[in-house]
């Protein structure tokens, strides 16, 4: 063997063909099969033990290992009941997408060629979405966890001063300010850019789950009077626990008038601006000046795809290239820039960059932004129904108010005495039954089940479903109770 082409390209075309008929049949099908099913220990241990192989094996025989040994015991957020966290479905055109980009292998890290415009031009999109200047600036990354860390420090920089680069914060106390339900990768972010972790100040929430902005405005007065400098304000548009949405309006005039960095996590929920009914809910959305979100969970890219949006031009790059004369590069052959704009390795921690940008654009292009924004409205219409049903039926109690895609409730069994275990167990058979994964969180205190209705093929059949199967083991799981 010369090079590590395939030595037979017929044997490969058929494999491959075979390989794409399996999995589009495996998408269609998805439903019929269980939501998830615990990894047999044979089959953990056939990967804990396998040795580093020296000589190659046939593809058609990792083929086989993978449709045996992996597709059943992936983590099932493909499935209409996968309700827990925040996971998108995919889809088959997107699979497709990224397929073809594995094929083109283009790194868009820089350099002249037509893959670095196809990003642009998304960028350019979601730019229109949000109604940001046509001059901001962005980067597609692996999800909201890099997307808020690149804007975390460029709102650091800019408020700090690039000489930060040089010297560090020697010294300077930053604070910032996000309500505490927001994302753990918001303090990862303040640890990661070397803020600190008790730099991000935890504002409590209203009873809506939304920062308190009196509260806020408190500890910024505290703050200074401390001589801390606060830098940046981190509003959340859908928390992962309840979807709650902070008061985006409010706390854009707060960060005016405190002359603050206004960011938004928008992890999930910035999309709902893509349905008309939901838009109003992120007023002031449009006001921020960095925003960060995610292709892979409401708009349904195959992982991972999430976006960083910077409204001020130049101060990413200023953030993060390593050489102020980044744009200008040779004027014309295969490094000179595609375009006016930065190479994207001057926007980011990351120089190597895949093709993610392709699977952006057929999905935002092959459904168009009328479709997406109404699979959003749909969810949430899914999401609605389950909170009638959780409001209709005695043995269920709501835990939350539901704003977007997210309900939070427990089940209530009068002679249970301590619901937390009694509702964590619940969602631990639910799992096991393979008929529905919803997750939990803490509302409050109290141990609920949380349904997070992400995937576009979920219905309410699928509530339906997931409420009998819930009953059934709520019932088994009383009555071994009093019988011990
Ligand atoms: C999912 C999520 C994140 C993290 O995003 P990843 O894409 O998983 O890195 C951050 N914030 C919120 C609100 C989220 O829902």
């Amino acid at each position: 063997m010369s090079n590590l082409d395939p030595e037979n390209w017929e044997h490969i075309r058929a494999l491959g063909h075979r390989m794409l008929d399996d999995m589009l049949n495996n998408i269609r099908t998805v439903a019929q099969k269980p939501v998830w099913q615990p990894p047999p220990a044979s089959v953990r241990t056939l990967f804990q033990t396998a040795s580093l192989p020296q000589t190659g094996a046939d593809l058609e025989a990792l083929y086989q290992q993978f449709i045996e040994h992996v597709v059943p015991y992936a983590v099932g957020n493909r499935h209409p009941r996968f309700m827990g966290w925040v996971h998108g479905g995919g889809t088959a055109q997107g699979m497709l997408a990224d397929m073809l980009a594995a094929g083109l292998n283009a790194n868009v890290g820089g350099r002249n060629h037509i893959p670095v415009d196809i990003e642009h031009m998304v960028i350019r999109w979601v730019t229109q979405i949000f109604h940001f200047p046509s001059t901001t600036t962005g980067l597609l990354v692996s999800g909201s966890s890099m997307a808020n860390f690149i804007a975390i420090l460029t709102a650091c920089r800019a408020i700090a001063g690039a000489e930060v680069r040089q010297s560090g914060l020697s010294g300077r106390h930053l604070v910032g300010y996000a309500c505490e339900s927001a994302h753990g990768c918001i303090a990862r972010s303040f640890d990661m850019a070397g803020l600190g972790i008790q730099a991000l100040r935890r504002v409590k929430t209203d009873n809506h789950f939304r920062m308190d902005i009196a509260g806020l405005k408190q500890m910024i007065t505290a703050d200074r009077a401390q001589g801390l400098e606060p830098f940046i304000l981190i509003g959340t548009a859908g928390t992962v626990n309840v979807g709650a949405i902070d008061p985006l309006e409010a706390l854009a005039d707060i960060a005016a008038e405190e002359k603050l960095w206004f960011h938004i996590d928008g992890a999930f929920g910035a999309m709902a601006i893509l349905s008309a009914q939901h838009a109003p809910l992120l007023q002031g959305i449009e006001r921020a000046d960095s925003l960060a979100f995610d292709f892979h969970k409401w708009l349904q890219v195959p992982y991972d795809a999430g976006c960083v949006l910077i409204r001020h031009p130049e101060i990413q790059a200023k953030t993060f290239a390593q050489s102020l004369d980044y744009l200008s590069r040779e004027d014309r052959g295969l490094a000179a820039l595609a375009g006016e704009a930065p190479w994207f390795c001057d926007l980011g921690p990351e120089l190597s960059r895949g093709f993610r940008a392709l699977k952006v654009w057929f999905a935002l292009a092959g459904f168009g932004t009328e479709a997406l924004g109404a699979v959003i409205a749909r969810s949430c219409q899914v999401a609605h129904y389950l909170e009638a049903q959780v409001q209709t039926l005695p043995w269920l109690e709501l835990m939350a108010p539901v704003v977007l895609n997210i309900v939070c409730f427990r089940v209530v069994v009068p002679q249970v005495k301590d619901l937390d275990h009694f509702n964590a167990e619940l969602v631990k058979d639910l799992h096991e039954s393979g008929m529905a994964a919803p997750s939990t969180t803490k509302i409050r205190g109290h141990v609920v089940i949380r349904v997070a209705i992400v995937n576009h093929r979920t219905t309410e059949q699928d509530i339906d479903i997931l409420l009998e199967t819930l009953h059934n083991l709520a019932r088994t799981r009383t009555k071994r109770q009093k019988h011990q």
